[in-house]
């Protein structure tokens, strides 16, 4: 691959998306001195406060995305639901890292079913479902429980129903249908030993690094802890990486991509979903990696070198939720939290607060997995949204 000229500093690099993951990714992005201009809806956004420009327009705004591209000399995008037609034009001026098949392929399930069999990665069993008839063939086919998801637009365990037998069936399509009103995927509900993931990162020239394996925990569907490096034997840590890596060339990423995957009892590991972009399970980079995904994702899409991928210590990240009615955010229990040895808070700055919305993180790092955890939490435990905002 022609890895062209890298782009360097005091460049401006796009991100199509304003949330958590922007914000980051952009404070990464000025401290190796380039400058960050963002496309979203809410001029509020968690990265408005780190960026030089803010272009208002909603994910699928072409004009606005046009004229954020029109003075920047990199575009990436920081969630997979950006619209592709979107990008595509964009990508005719300039430079999209990860480029557009990794979006195409990740933004809608049923393609990332379709690759991932093609690369030959393991899946949980699953069908295509339009109708509540297609339904009664993949539950009979696959067995209950089910999950039905919806094949675009769902993040955080949004559009996504369990469906325990044959009473479910016909409410949770609907449920879908309505909001979506497109195609849907049902998969057996598998009982798996851990959820693991692989942070990979692919350069401009093709060149590869991958973080440690971590391991997941999800509550209804949303992140709620990882941990690093995951407790595993090595060689399913190895088979892991090896598989990530493949991922990463057979879908040309340039940048970062997370590879979820599904621990079972076996030992063998299936594929739940691909993130071609800086993501949640990887945020204990920050901390506790020599480069965090965040930069990693920097220098992969501006054409440098990668940087090392090595542990300085053991790492727990525990995601900080939001409770409660939607009200102004005000975080209280930082003078405690903070105490606490090697403790790191991030707030996204978001201006309100609701039940289960992601508003920051906690990052202990320790010599065990198990240190840093029992910190994490401890911290996590003493911090809460206030009731008056
Ligand atoms: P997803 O939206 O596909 O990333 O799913 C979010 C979370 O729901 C996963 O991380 C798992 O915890 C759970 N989940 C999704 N699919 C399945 C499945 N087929 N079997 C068991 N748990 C699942």
């Amino acid at each position: 691959m022609n890895a062209g000229a890298p782009i360097l500093p005091p460049a401006t690099i796009g991100i199509l998306g304003g949330g958590q993951l922007g914000r980051m990714l952009g404070l990464a992005a000025r401290e190796l001195g380039y400058r960050v201009a963002v496309l979203d809806p809410d001029p509020d956004c968690p990265a408005a406060a780190i960026a030089d420009r803010v272009e208002i327009g909603a994910y699928d705004d072409t004009a606005a995305a046009l004229r954020l591209a029109a003075d920047v000399d990199v575009l990436t995008y920081e969630l997979e639901h950006v619209s592709a037609a979107m990008v595509a034009t964009v990508a005719e001026i300039r430079p999209v890292r990860p480029g557009i098949r990794s979006l195409q392929v990740t933004q809608d399930r049923l393609a990332e079913r379709a690759f991932l069999g093609e690369a030959g990665a393991a899946v949980v069993p699953w069908r295509a479902v339009h109708t509540v008839d297609d339904l009664r063939v993949a539950a009979s086919e696959l067995g209950f429980p089910l999950r039905l998801k919806a094949s675009t637009g769902g993040y955080d365990g949004r559009s996504q129903f369990r469906i325990a037998d044959n009473t479910a069936m016909v409410g949770a399509i609907a449920r879908l249908n309505a909001h979506h009103g497109q195609s849907l995927l049902a998969e057996h509900e598998v009982e798996f030993t851990a959820e693991l993931s692989v942070v990979v990162a692919r350069g401009a020239d093709g060149s590869l690094a991958t973080y440690p394996v971590g391991r997941n925990r999800h509550d209804e569907g949303i992140l709620v802890e990882s941990v690093a490096p995951a407790p595993i034997d090595p060689d399913v840590a190895a088979a892991a990486t090896a598989l990530a890596r493949r991922l990463a060339d057979a879908v040309d990423l340039v940048g970062v991509m997370t590879v979820e995957l599904f621990l079972m009892p076996g030992g063998g590991l299936v594929v739940n979903e691909l993130a071609p972009r800086v993501h949640n399970s990887g945020h204990w980079t920050i901390e506790a990696a020599i480069t965090s995904q965040f930069e990693q994702h920097v220098r992969a899409m501006c054409g440098l070198p990668l940087g090392s991928t090595v542990l300085r210590a053991a790492a727990a990240t525990v995601n900080l939720l939001g409770t409660g009615a939607r009200r102004p955010a005000r975080l209280a229990g930082l003078e405690d939290a903070l105490a606490l040895e090697d403790v790191h808070l991030h707030v996204y700055d978001k201006r309100e607060v609701f039940e289960r919305r992601k508003m920051g993180h906690v990052t202990a790092t320790a010599a065990t997995i198990e240190l840093a955890l029992g910190r994490a939490m401890a911290a996590h435990a003493m911090l809460r949204w206030s009731e008056e905002g």
